[in-house]
């Protein structure tokens, strides 16, 4: 059997709420139940939406809540966490999408904003999107050369087949199926030469040799773009498991801005890091008794993440006050 292998692989955009440290937790949960490997990989190729001082919240709350990872750079005689922005100066994700280009799964694309802005709309996910016309596939080689060399600004887009099906699994929900006609020619370089997000998720979790995906059920939607990725690599998909919106008592979605969602307003509160972390392990997963209080330890030996449930948790401050006062 391979060796389990997760990742934690936060986005530095604020605060480390609820959600998000339970998908740490989890990933760190799975690897150590089976003797795997738990990673820690900083998605901060989104220049626009980087927070100063987020990593560091990240860092610190990974430290305190006991969330060690197992592997990355050398780093001052121990282990640094993977840093998207550090790997980018290696040229891997330009590699990678130079192997797509030559597949026949990638092309270059010079479209300039008026171009774009002249394309077709569709919403998607309440979002307005451009539909990419395929346009620059068409391009010879020589149009191609002319303009590189011309030092004219691209993208680099994935070429998705417009017919057809693309499928897949999730351990939660099951088979999910979109048509391809569904799905963008997404960028997957932009033109400052930054990965996209999700083209840097898949690279890096492949090159990664990541067994186990964990993440909030908001990526759900996107994971098949995610799929057609591995399929034009050739690359085998990891095991997703996509978890349930955590809600407040009104079954809203948990605010960041709610007092009670981030860790370290938690820690503000008066509630200790155990009592928050045994919580949290709690909101989407439940052991085969009606155990309630457990260390990160019995946590270790515990879980199963077959036990993981779908149902939307419901994030119940009173119950934390509760358990804060068993430790
Ligand atoms: N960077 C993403 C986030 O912070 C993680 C998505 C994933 O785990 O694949 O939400
Ligand atoms: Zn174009």
């Amino acid at each position: 059997m391979t060796k389990i292998r997760t990742r934690y692989a936060p986005s530095p955009t604020g605060k480390m709420h609820v959600g998000n440290l339970r998908s740490a937790l989890y990933e760190f949960l799975i690897a150590k139940h089976a003797g795997g490997d738990f990673m820690l990989r900083i998605e901060d190729t989104d220049q626009e939406r980087y927070v100063e001082g987020a990593t560091e919240i990240i860092y610190r709350t990974l430290e305190k809540t006991g969330l060690v990872h197992d592997e990355g750079p050398d780093k001052d005689g121990g282990y640094g966490p993977y840093v998207q922005s550090e790997r980018m100066k290696t040229g891997i994700y330009m590699k990678y999408a130079k192997e797509l280009i030559d597949k026949g799964e990638a092309y270059y694309c010079f479209c300039d904003k008026e171009r774009l802005a002249s394309l077709k709309t569709e919403v998607v996910d309440g979002k307005e999107i451009t539909v990419y016309d395929k346009h620059c596939l068409s391009l010879s080689k020589e149009e191609i050369e002319a303009n590189l060399a011309a030092g004219k600004p691209f993208v680099i887009r994935q070429n998705n087949p417009k017919e057809g099906t693309t499928t897949f699994h999730d351990e939660l929900y099951g088979d999910i199926t979109v048509d391809n006609s569904q799905l963008d020619d997404m960028i997957l370089i932009k033109s400052d030469g930054y990965p996209t997000y999700n083209f840097a998720n898949v690279v890096d979790d492949h090159t990664m040799n990541i067994t186990h995906v964990v993440r909030g059920n908001e990526y759900l939607s996107s994971s098949p773009k995610y799929v057609r990725l591995y399929e034009a690599f050739g690359w085998q998909v990891p095991v997703y498991i996509h978890l349930p919106l955590i809600t407040d008592e009104n079954h809203k979605k948990l605010s960041k801005r709610s007092g009670h969602a981030s860790f370290e307003d938690l820690i503000d509160q008066g509630f200790i890091t155990e009592a928050i972390v045994n919580y949290v392990a709690l909101l989407g997963w439940s052991p085969e008794d009606n155990r309630e209080i457990f260390s990160l330890d019995e946590l270790i030996k515990e879980f199963d993440y077959h036990r993981i449930s779908k149902s939307p948790a419901v994030f119940d401050i009173v119950k934390l006050r509760w358990m804060n006062g068993e430790y």
